[in-house]
């Protein structure tokens, strides 16, 4: 029984214990409705706020329109004070697309600097092409060049060859130089043979052949191509001069081609102006000077009339090349060659490092200004002989001095009028027979160079010094069996001028000193190959030739320098 008791006891502890717990967890479950209850009424009394605070913002609103609409109703109403417009409104275009032309154009670097030009080598009388080459170095980047002619180039050995010339030109390394060897008689393989001859050219001729080939690429063929090529090389060097006509009736202008273009704007000798130093403004007022044109028959009022005419340029290219014209004939017949003699025309040019063509052109006067990059200048008295060498403007406003393979550190007084030596000698540099100008370029500085370069007066100064062939002995002029060569009346016609212009001096009145005679030079009996050393224009039938040549050079022996070419 006591069993059945104790027992009963456990069971009403047991029930007891599960009842109280089930009160707490009824409880903790209450407690957390409560807590979920006043979460829930303080999230519905932040709405309520936020309700109540939207409803202000949006009356305040529906107030701001409606004073916005009354003020405007007074402004519509109040008398208008404001300024009649002149003009109407430039209407806001989309940019037309650039053609190709004009987009890699655009690209061109304005300012194309090398820091330093290499030298080129010279194999024997390519001195004209050289020159000529460092002018198309100072002016086109073929890093630029090469790309935005793509296949025009690539398909073109002979522009590949020009583009690989450029950039070695433009890698400048000290004392380096390159071989242009290739690229010339690639040259005269496919255009004119006269540039393979290892004979002196004119030197425009040489930058005209060369734009021939860059102009019209993979298809030039000598001698019969179409007057223009490629479209960007064309803008990029050809100039179309023009002449405008006015009717003087009734005003109207027009203008005709009178060439089919160069690649040049060559510049002729004043008449009647000597003695002068013409700036390329000189020349080109005179080039441009107005002129009556009779029988003129005028588009616009239908009336015969005169007109009058300007001349002028039809485009404006963007690396302009001056050729300053020298060749002069002088009438008498070169016996070997059957053709007239031609000298130089030696007027004193000196460009301007900035230049204006506004007045010039015909059509574009937007972008008239151009700068001077480099000149070309000749040595001599005849145009396919003497020594040509190039002024270069690269890096750091500098000018070198590009004589073949010798390149020095320059001025802008030696490139345009020439320099005295450590003597107080000028220095024979030549007359300018090119300037290559850049239109947009940055213009070289005018002012003095910060450390200017003297260059020294010596005597082999125009001579080859880093030959690349054993030189060839000269050919020897006179033929010994000739029997009119009579080497003894040569001598003494030479000692008899001597003799006379000796005494001539001995009547001035600051006696000068003796010039030397024959006798004094020429210690031994002159032989027969000490003949050809009286120069090119020694002619056995011409025999006071040489006496002259040779007579000449005694009297200014500086002008040995010119020659170094021909001897
Ligand atoms: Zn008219």
């Amino acid at each position: 029984m006591a069993t059945s008791i104790q027992h009963l006891q456990a069971a009403i502890k047991q029930k007891n214990d599960d009842f109280t717990r089930n009160i707490s967890s009824a409880r903790s479950l209450i407690k957390e409705a409560k807590n979920l209850r006043n979460a829930i009424n303080q999230e519905a009394h932040a709405l309520e706020e936020k309700q109540t605070q939207l409803l202000a913002q949006k009356r305040k609103a529906e107030e701001d329109v409606a004073s916005a609409a009354a003020k405007k109703r007074k402004i519509v109403l109040a008398p208008v004070k404001t300024k009649v417009r002149k003009f109407a409104r430039p209407k806001k275009s989309k940019p037309k697309p650039m053609n190709p032309v004009d987009e890699a154009l655009a690209s061109m670097p304005k300012d194309y600097r090398s820091p330093r030009p290499n030298g080129i080598l010279n194999k024997g009388n390519m001195c004209y092409a050289n020159a000529v080459l460092q002018g198309f170095a100072a002016t086109l980047d073929p890093d630029w060049l090469g790309p935005v002619l793509g296949d025009h180039a690539s398909d073109c050995k002979v522009i590949e060859g020009f583009l690989s010339l450029l950039d070695q030109i433009k890698r400048g390394e000290k004392e380096a130089f390159c071989d242009p060897s290739k690229f010339q008689n690639a040259v005269a393989v496919i255009g004119d043979p006269i540039f393979g001859g290892m004979k002196q050219e004119d030197a425009t001729e040489w930058l005209r052949q060369i734009n021939e080939i860059l102009a019209h690429g993979p298809s030039y063929t000598y001698g019969r191509n179409p007057p223009t090529g490629n479209p960007l090389i064309e803008a990029l060097l050809r100039v179309n001069e023009g002449t405008t006509r006015q009717c003087r009736s009734c005003k109207n202008e027009d203008w005709i081609n009178n060439d089919t273009g160069d690649w040049m704007l060559t510049m002729y000798e004043p008449r009647n102006v000597p003695n002068k130093t013409h700036s390329i403004n000189d020349l080109l007022a005179i080039k441009a000077e107005s002129e009556m044109l009779e029988d003129y028959k005028c588009e616009a009022c239908h009336q015969m009339g005169s007109a009058r005419t300007w001349h002028g340029l039809r485009n404006l290219p963007e690396i302009l090349a001056f050729k300053f014209h020298r060749t002069d004939l002088t009438g008498e017949v070169n016996p070997e060659t059957q053709a007239l003699k031609e000298v130089k025309k030696d007027y004193k040019v000196e460009p301007e490092v900035a230049l204006n063509l506004a007045e010039y052109s015909i059509n574009d006067k937007t972008r008239t200004k151009y700068s001077l990059r480099a000149v070309v200048r000749h040595i001599g008295t005849d145009l396919k002989a003497g020594h040509y060498i190039a002024y270069v403007h690269h890096e750091g406003h500098k000018w070198w001095k590009c004589d073949d393979s010798r390149v020095r550190a320059s001025s802008l007084n030696a490139a345009l009028s020439g320099l005295l030596d450590k003597k107080g000698r000028l220095v024979n540099n030549g007359d300018i027979a090119i300037a290559f100008y850049q239109r947009d370029g940055v213009p070289p500085s005018s002012e003095p160079d910060s450390e200017p370069v003297e260059e020294e007066y010596v005597e082999e100064e125009y001579m080859e010094v880093e030959p690349a062939q054993p030189p060839t002995p000269p050919k020897p002029i006179f033929d010994e069996g000739d029997p009119n060569f009579d080497v003894a009346a040569v001598l003494k016609y030479v000692d008899n001028a001597l003799q006379n212009v000796n005494r001539e001096l001995q009547e001035v009145e600051t006696p000068l000193p003796r010039i030397p005679r024959t006798s004094d030079v020429m210690q031994a009996p002159l032989q027969m190959t000490d003949v050809v050393f009286l120069g090119p224009r020694a002619h056995a039938r011409h025999w006071y030739d040489p006496c002259w040549w040779f007579f000449s050079r005694l009297i200014n022996m500086e002008n040995w320098a010119a020659y170094g070419d021909d001897i």
